[in-house]
């Protein structure tokens, strides 16, 4: 590791902090339920890929407290998800030799660094945030939404700055929380002073955005159940694909058929590694000739050798988990000491009382 002057932006040319650090990574997942292939091409294959490049210091946070925001009255759930996500991370290839792996709960400075950011972001900035408002809105809590739940962005503000994160990969629906915590930074560092470090946002290329449910209907999604898991077997993943939606008007092999808006061929686009054969299937469709249940079963046999290598691991460390509680214990230990760091910087910059 060497030490790197990061700059700021123009604009910020004033407050530079210099840190020890290499390209820091910070990125990771409310642990609410399994991880499904929408993850994969939204999150899980960046980090793969940031994975294989190397020269990265990668963090992964399983952000538990965050979870609790609007779980508090299911605590137990949020706590099962922990292992399980574990479980999917080191199925999908993600390698303690390469990455961390963090529980955030277990991080003290995570939860006492909101306390100092929050001084700096007012009331409505907050509710301006337009992730934070269409989550209200789809939560369906109205005015009833915790005030934990509101401050979550203040809170993953805490979580980038706090491991002197670069970069953070995010989805397009993230973006506005990296931009608070950009923000925060800016407030911060001309207030008391070059102390944290300002974070880029990696955003996924357009084309594997956001991945629709296999019920066709918006993006797949946990709590809409319409979702193939990671960890799915075989037989289930034939079950889901079999039912999936094509095109209501392709009713014999030889009809035409659409191919804009067929759920099958939007999966085929994300996973099918032979783009040319692809385009083929696409003409062949459109003209006529292909039928869903052939389409199917190549769908099928796609997503079922992409999950193989998965399960196989997934398997191994289901027999292991003290293995995996290890990984993920030494991974914590590295972030608390990582992010006291941090902590020390900022209370000496605002200049708390020191006992
Ligand atoms: P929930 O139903 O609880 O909101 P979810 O299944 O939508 O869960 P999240 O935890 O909200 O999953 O997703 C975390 C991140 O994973 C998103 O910000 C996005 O980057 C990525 N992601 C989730 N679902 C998809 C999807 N269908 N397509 C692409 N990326 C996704
Ligand atoms: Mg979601």
């Amino acid at each position: 590791m060497k030490d790197k002057k990061i700059v700021l932006t123009g604009e910020d040319a004033s407050c530079q902090a210099t840190v020890k650090t290499t390209s820091v990574v910070l990125t990771g997942d409310r642990p609410s339920g399994n991880l499904h292939i929408g993850h994969y091409v939204g999150s899980l294959a960046t980090r793969l890929k940031l994975q294989a490049d190397g020269g990265y210091e990668i963090y992964i946070l399983i952000a538990d407290l965050q979870a609790l925001t609007d779980n508090a009255h299911q605590p137990a759930k949020v706590k099962n998800a922990v292992l399980e996500l574990m479980l999917d991370y080191l199925a999908v290839g993600l390698d303690p030799k390469h990455v961390h792996f963090v529980l955030q709960s277990a991080v003290p400075a995570l939860a006492e660094l909101p306390m100092y950011y929050m001084n700096l972001v007012s009331q409505a900035r907050l509710e301006r945030n337009p992730t934070v408002k269409n989550e209200i809105k789809t939560k369906g809590f109205n005015k009833d939404v915790p005030v934990g739940f509101v401050n979550y962005p203040i809170s993953q503000a805490a979580d980038i700055t706090a491991f002197n994160a670069t970069v953070v990969p995010v989805g397009a629906d993230q973006a506005p929380m990296l931009e608070q915590t950009r923000e925060i930074v800016h407030t911060f560092n001309s207030l008391y002073g070059a102390t944290l470090v300002m974070p880029t946002a990696m955003l996924p290329n357009k084309s594997c955005c956001r991945l629709v449910g296999v019920d066709g209907n918006g993006k797949m999604s946990k709590s809409l159940g319409n979702c193939i898991y990671l960890k799915d077997d075989a037989v289930t993943v034939e079950q889901k694909v079999r039912q999936m939606y094509t095109d209501p008007n392709h009713l014999k092999i030889t009809d035409p058929g659409k191919v804009e808006g067929n759920v099958v061929f939007t999966y085929l686009d994300a996973f099918y590694p032979d783009q040319k054969h692809l385009a083929e299937l696409k003409d062949h469709y459109r003209r006529g000739g292909l039928g869903d249940v052939a389409l199917k079963k190549l769908l099928a046999e796609t997503l079922n050798n992409l999950l193989a290598p998965m399960r196989e691991r997934r398997a191994y460390y289901e027999q292991h988990l003290d293995t995996v509680l290890n990984y993920l214990r030494a991974g914590t230990q590295r972030a608390i000491e990582v992010t006291n760091e941090t902590l020390a910087r900022v209370r000496k910059a605002i200049g708390i009382f020191q006992l």
